[in-house]
């Protein structure tokens, strides 16, 4: 159990219009992947899992313990795990989860499991590096993987992907254009020797906004389904999912010359009212924050952060505003609040959302 005050709501109805926003974006036969790793964004990976459940083709998890919980939790659609890792495949086999194989070690690792078991077509994914540099296959390894599965009914291929590495950047154009044409070309080699067509997937949101052309069978909508798009524009057409809600534990009366908090880093100059709010940077708030470099919303008005940010507990100056302990009190509950937060903290919204640390209570409402 949380008892926790501070909670992080999740609008479901804000999820589902997102999701539909990038959907609209889409042919209608294409299928959407909705990517919940590292708890949802930050947010919660089984309930929106299960919320969504009916609207979505697939889901995709970072870590195999995340598709575990998924499971464990009721999901039944296919989950893709993307960084699966060779200590984890029995687990993978266990919990029927889809398994990326992205290079000869784990995809020659996966077949030697598959035969030991007797499998028959189990389902795995093929990723392929064209340009990112993380993980995957290079295009001249097509001709020994189609060697090596053509070897076995042990697992099937259910897709080839590949993921772009500036989607979200128009400068990028041609970078991507060559990535998506690679893997075009290394598409056109499996469909070639294979007798099934394997699922195809490139697209990451703002690849569904820029590159659109490149949607093939599948898209894996990520950061959008939170309410991030590409741009400001596109995040104008998104609602907002996560809102960040704490309370006032104390209020202060303080005098000139008066500090607040550790290292003395704020010091008045003026009578002021400081509220003490239970929210730390063990929460996800960063030391970067302090010192007014942010404010919260108290009864509608703007409270900057002053002093340092503890681990467990902000202060900020509640001076002109209305208010007493055990108000509301609104760290972000919009996308301008949080990019403000991201930006001030010389982060992406991606840090922020994931930063929200697990000891602050969810709360999805719908
Ligand atoms: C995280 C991730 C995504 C989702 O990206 P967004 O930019 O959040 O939409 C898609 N594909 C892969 C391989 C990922 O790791």
């Amino acid at each position: 159990m949380n008892n926790h005050i501070t909670v992080l709501e999740i609008d479901g109805n804000a999820l589902k219009h997102n999701l539909q926003y990038f959907k609209n974006k889409l042919e209608n036969d294409t299928k959407v992947l909705v990517v919940v790793k590292a708890f949802g964004y930050g947010s919660e990976a089984s309930e929106i899992a299960k919320y969504l459940e009916n609207d979505v083709d697939y889901f995709a998890v970072a870590y195999t313990d995340e598709g575990i919980a998924l499971r464990n939790s009721g999901v039944t659609k296919p989950i893709l795990v993307l960084h699966p890792q060779i200590p984890n495949l029995e687990l993978i086999i266990k919990h029927q989860l889809e398994p990326n194989l992205y290079n000869f070690t784990i995809l020659n690792a996966f077949l030697e499991l598959a035969d030991s078991k007797l499998l028959l077509n189990y389902p795995i994914h093929i990723k392929f590096n064209t340009g990112l540099n993380r993980i995957g296959f290079w295009h001249t390894d097509v001709p020994l993987i189609l060697s090596n599965i053509a070897a076995t009914n042990h697992v099937k291929i259910e897709s080839l992907f590949s993921h772009l590495a500036a989607s979200d950047d128009v400068n990028e154009k041609e970078f991507t254009t060559n990535q998506i044409n690679d893997f075009a070309f290394i598409v056109k080699q499996f469909y070639t020797h294979l007798n099934y067509k394997p699922m195809v997937h490139l697209l990451n949101t703002s690849g569904i906004v820029n590159y659109p052309q490149a949607q093939f069978d599948m898209v894996r909508l990520g950061i959008g389904l939170y309410g991030f798009g590409n741009n400001k524009k596109e995040t104008n057409q998104l609602k907002n999912v996560v809102s960040l809600k704490s309370i006032i534990s104390q209020i202060h009366l303080i005098k000139p010359g008066d500090s607040v908090g550790y290292n003395r880093a704020f010091t008045a100059n003026k009578q002021m009212k400081i509220g003490t709010i239970p929210v730390g940077h063990a929460d996800g708030i960063s030391r970067k924050l302090g010192n007014k470099k942010y404010s919260v919303s108290v009864n509608n008005q703007p409270a900057k952060i002053i002093g340092n940010v503890c681990m467990d507990m902000i202060m900020i100056d509640v001076t002109n505003i209305d208010c007493k302990e055990t108000d509301e009190v609104i760290i972000f509950n919009s996308q301008e609040m949080l990019e403000e937060m991201a930006t001030n903290s010389e982060t992406i919204s991606y840090e922020v959302l994931t930063a929200i640390s697990q000891r602050v209570k969810r709360l999805l409402k719908c």
